[in-house]
C-alpha cells in the first residue's frame, strides 16, 4: 500500500550564485571551443554529466597538461601557484573560483601578512582547503577536538573556514583553539559563505517541522554530506540522493512529513525531478512553502 505523507521544502536550498555562475562560465567556453576542467566542476554527478554532454573534457588541477588549449578553475578556486603554473604552461585559463573563496584566500593572506601563523577550519585534501593551503605550506587543518589538541603554539594564530563548513562547527573549533593557547592572540575571520549560511538554518527550521530530510546533492558534495549531518544532530532521519532514481521508498515508511533540502550544487530541476518522484510515491506538496528564496544579496555577484 503507497504511504501517503506531506513534502515540505526548505525555505532556501540548492544551487547557490557561485555554482550558478561557474557553471554558465564553463558552458560558455565549451559552446566556443574544446575545454578541460581541472577537477570536477562542482561535485554533482548530474552537472558533471550535462558538461561532458557538451564535450568538456576532464583534468587534474595539480598536473600540468591538458588534452585542450583551454583549462577552466573550478568554483573551489585553485591556489595562485597552480593557477600560474597553468598559465605559464601556455594554456588559457578561466578561473570561475567563487568570489567568496576568493574572499576566504584574501582573508588568509591578510592574516598571514600581520604575522599570523594559518589555521584552517576544513576538510583536509578537500580542493577548496588544497586551494587555500597551497600557497601558505605551513598552514594547519583542522576538523576536530582531536586536531586542535595538536595545533603548535604560535604567539598570533588567524583562522579561516572552508567556505561550505558548518557555522556551530565553526565556532566550537574556534573557541577550542582559544583554549587550547589561551597565551596565543587568535583572530578568526568568518569565510563560511552566506548561501552556506542560509542553507544551514533554513534545514533547522525544516527539521523542527519533519521527521525525515532528503537531501539532493552529489556523492562527493561535502555541503550535501554537511546537510544530511546535520539533520540527523537535529534529530531527523536524512538520507541522500542525487537524482530520482536514487530515492529509496522504505525510507518515507511511517514519515508523516518528509523535509526536501538540497546542497549548493544540485540543479534546481533535480531537485523538482526529485518532488516530483515523491509524488509518485504519494506525497503531496504542502503549498508554499521551499521558496528555494536566496538569502538577502545571495545572488548578487560580489565584486
Ligand atoms: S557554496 Fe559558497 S563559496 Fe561555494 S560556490 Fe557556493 S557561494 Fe561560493
Amino acid at each position: 500500500m503507497m504511504t501517503r505523507f506531506e513534502i515540505k521544502l526548505a525555505e532556501h536550498y540548492g544551487m547557490c550564485f557561485g555554482v550558478r555562475d561557474a557553471l554558465a562560465a564553463a558552458e560558455g567556453v565549451a559552446r566556443e571551443r574544446p575545454a578541460t576542467i581541472l577537477g570536477q566542476l562542482v561535485h554533482n554527478e548530474v552537472v558533471r554529466e550535462r558538461l561532458a554532454a557538451m564535450g568538456v573534457q576532464d583534468g587534474e588541477l595539480a598536473a600540468s597538461r591538458a588534452p585542450t588549449a583551454d583549462v577552466i578553475v573550478t568554483a573551489h578556486g585553485a591556489s595562485d601557484r597552480d593557477r600560474t603554473r597553468w598559465a605559464s604552461g601556455g594554456y588559457a585559463v578561466t578561473d570561475t573560483t567563487c568570489p567568496l573563496v576568493r574572499k576566504a584566500h584574501g582573508a588568509l593572506a591578510q592574516l598571514v601578512a600581520a604575522g599570523c601563523a594559518p589555521v584552517v577550519i576544513g576538510k583536509a585534501g578537500h580542493v577548496e582547503v588544497r586551494g587555500l593551503t597551497g600557497d601558505f605550506p605551513g598552514a594547519q587543518v583542522v576538523l576536530s577536538d582531536e586536531d586542535v589538541a595538536a595545533l603548535p603554539f604560535a604567539e598570533k594564530i588567524g583562522v579561516v573556514a572552508q567556505t561550505t563548513q558548518p557555522i556551530e562547527r565553526v565556532g566550537h573549533l574556534v573557541e577550542a583553539i582559544r583554549r587550547r593557547h589561551p597565551s596565543a592572540e587568535v583572530i578568526f575571520k568568518d569565510t563560511v559563505c552566506q548561501p552556506t549560511k542560509a542553507r544551514q538554518t533554513a534545514l533547522r527550521d525544516l527539521c523542527r517541522e519533519v521527521e525525515f530530510v532528503l537531501v539532493v546533492g552529489g556523492a562527493n558534495s561535502n555541503n550535501s554530506w554537511e546537510l544530511v549531518e546535520k539533520a540527523r544532530r537535529l534529530g531527523c532521519r536524512a538520507e541522500r540522493a542525487a537524482r530520482p532514481e536514487e530515492v529509496k521508498e522504505h525510507w518515507l515508511y511511517g514519515c508523516g512529513t518528509v523535509g526536501v533540502t538540497a546542497g549548493t550544487s544540485t540543479l534546481r530541476d533535480t531537485v523538482a525531478e526529485v518532488v516530483r518522484r515523491l509524488e509518485e510515491l504519494g506525497g503531496v506538496r504542502i503549498p508554499d512553502t521551499g521558496g528555494g528564496r536566496p538569502a538577502k544579496g545571495e545572488w548578487e555577484r560580489v565584486a
